[in-house]
């Protein structure tokens, strides 16, 4: 009997790699993964529900996979945040789903398989992280979960619903997958969480900063990077870390969400304006090269122009090489439903707009300076838009798509003088 799956991921790298973990455990049982949906005998969706209207969004796809399972024999799993903030409802809504499976299942799929359960949304002590059965999507990067879940409970975020209470890996067992990793030619190391830096190990309590020199050292990581960090779980340790290995790289995501103090307040974020900035300046004199990205939310309850423009000079101030922005969008059960209502929607477009273009014109001007210099950049494959050419990224995480010889193998550091800067990229030619 043939066992074809087929799975569709929405959302962030946490998701990513929970399809990457989902698709390993199913290989291992023996299916085989396909790309047209209409082939399978099992779809999964893995879905996100941070913004929009994620609910919806799945409820259609659903609602076109139904057409599908009149046709043939099929088992549907709804997977991932979706599946965690609705639970029973979806099958009561969408009876053809066979089961609802949250993120804290995602290393018990076997079970829910072998038990036929329908409804799994508990967040079980053991995870179950089975390092081998990981299905690699990048043949020079691994992704690698250090924490799961989410303490902080930002007023206006659904993660703590979706993905639970905060819940470190043994220190060890981390440093286990990054070497099967290294073992398996990934170069690059991306430790995740989405408080990342808020890492402690449950058995020795050393620190996200002792980890991270820990990753750094073992023999074949290239490259390491973590995603994302708190910025009021920013250390002395974590930057001294930073600081003190080559390999890890010179980028940091550091999600401010807004400018003004008295939003932050409300949003429950741990810090001021002026305390970010501090942070901002401390890692700054420790790593001066350093690339600063953020995430930014616009139109929060309440939100005046004043505050607005808050924001804007924090983002000058700070100069972010790379800067994600997004409307506030009300997920249910959250506090900030009691703060108040969204802003007009016509504003918050506008706001979202004047953001944009401040923060274009500056990332346009960083890419300008790296014109002339030779950098050094791990070459990932040929280049998305230009198969022609060659592309990876440098130390600080600039995408580049250069000229080069193709056989060079992937992982490589290559030097690469730098031509031109295009809208998000750069453009160079490797060097001897
Ligand atoms: N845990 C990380 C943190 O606290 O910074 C990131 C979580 S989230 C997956 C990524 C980004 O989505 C957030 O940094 C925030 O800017 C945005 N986001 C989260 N909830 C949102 C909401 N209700 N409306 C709009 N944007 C939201």
């Amino acid at each position: 009997m043939s066992k074809n799956y087929y799975i569709e991921t929405w959302g962030c790298q946490m998701n990513e790699l929970d399809s990457e973990r989902l698709s390993g455990n199913l290989k291992l049982r023996g299916y085989q993964r396909v790309e047209d949906e209409s082939q399978a005998d099992l779809i999964l969706l893995n879905t996100c529900s941070v913004r929009d209207k994620a609910e919806q969004k799945v409820y259609s796809r659903l609602g076109r996979l139904r057409e599908l399972k009149k046709e043939k024999e099929l088992k549907i799993g709804v997977c991932g945040c979706v599946a965690q903030q609705e639970g029973e409802q979806i099958l009561e809504r969408a009876p053809w789903v066979d089961f609802v499976m949250g993120p804290g299942n995602v290393g018990h799929l076997d079970a829910v398989l072998e038990h036929g359960t329908r409804v799994a949304i508990e967040f079980p002590e053991d995870r179950n992280y089975d390092i081998v059965a990981v299905d690699r999507t990048s043949a020079t990067k691994a992704w690698v979960t250090i924490i799961e879940g989410c303490n902080k409970n930002c007023t206006f975020c659904i993660v703590p619903t979706t993905r639970g209470r905060e819940q470190s890996r043994e220190f060890e067992s981390v440093l286990d997958e990054v070497r099967a990793a290294v073992a398996t030619g990934r170069v690059e190391i991306e430790l995740l969480g989405q408080t990342v830096n808020a890492y402690r190990c449950p058995k020795s309590g050393r620190d996200f900063g002792a980890l991270l020199s820990a990753v750094a050292e073992i023999p074949g990581v290239v490259r390491l990077r973590f995603t994302t960090s708190h910025p009021a779980e920013v250390n002395e340790s974590m930057i001294v870390a930073m600081r003190d290995h080559e390999n890890i790289s010179r980028y940091l995501h550091l999600p401010v969400q807004s400018g003004s103090s008295r939003i932050l307040r409300r949003m429950k974020r741990l810090y001021t304006r002026e305390k970010y900035l501090e942070t901002i300046a401390r890692i700054r004199e420790a790593i001066p090269e350093i690339h600063f990205s953020t995430d930014i939310i616009v139109g929060f309850p309440g939100e005046t122009e004043e505050e607005f423009q808050e924001t804007l000079s924090l983002i000058e101030e700070v100069r972010y090489g790379s800067l994600f922005a997004f409307k506030y969008s009300p997920r249910p059960g959250t506090p900030s439903l009691r703060i108040g209502e969204p802003l007009d929607d016509e504003i918050a477009s506008e706001r979202l707009q004047r953001l944009f273009d401040l923060h274009e014109r500056m990332k346009k001007e960083k890419l300008e300076s790296y014109r002339g210099r030779v950098v050094p950049v791990l070459y990932e494959g040929p280049s998305r838009n230009d198969p022609a050419m060659l592309s990876g990224r440098t130390d600080d995480y600039w995408v580049v798509n250069f000229h080069g010889d193709p056989a060079t193998p992937l992982g490589s550091i290559l030097g690469v003088r730098i031509d031109s800067a295009q809208h998000h990229t750069l453009r160079g030619e490797a060097v001897a």
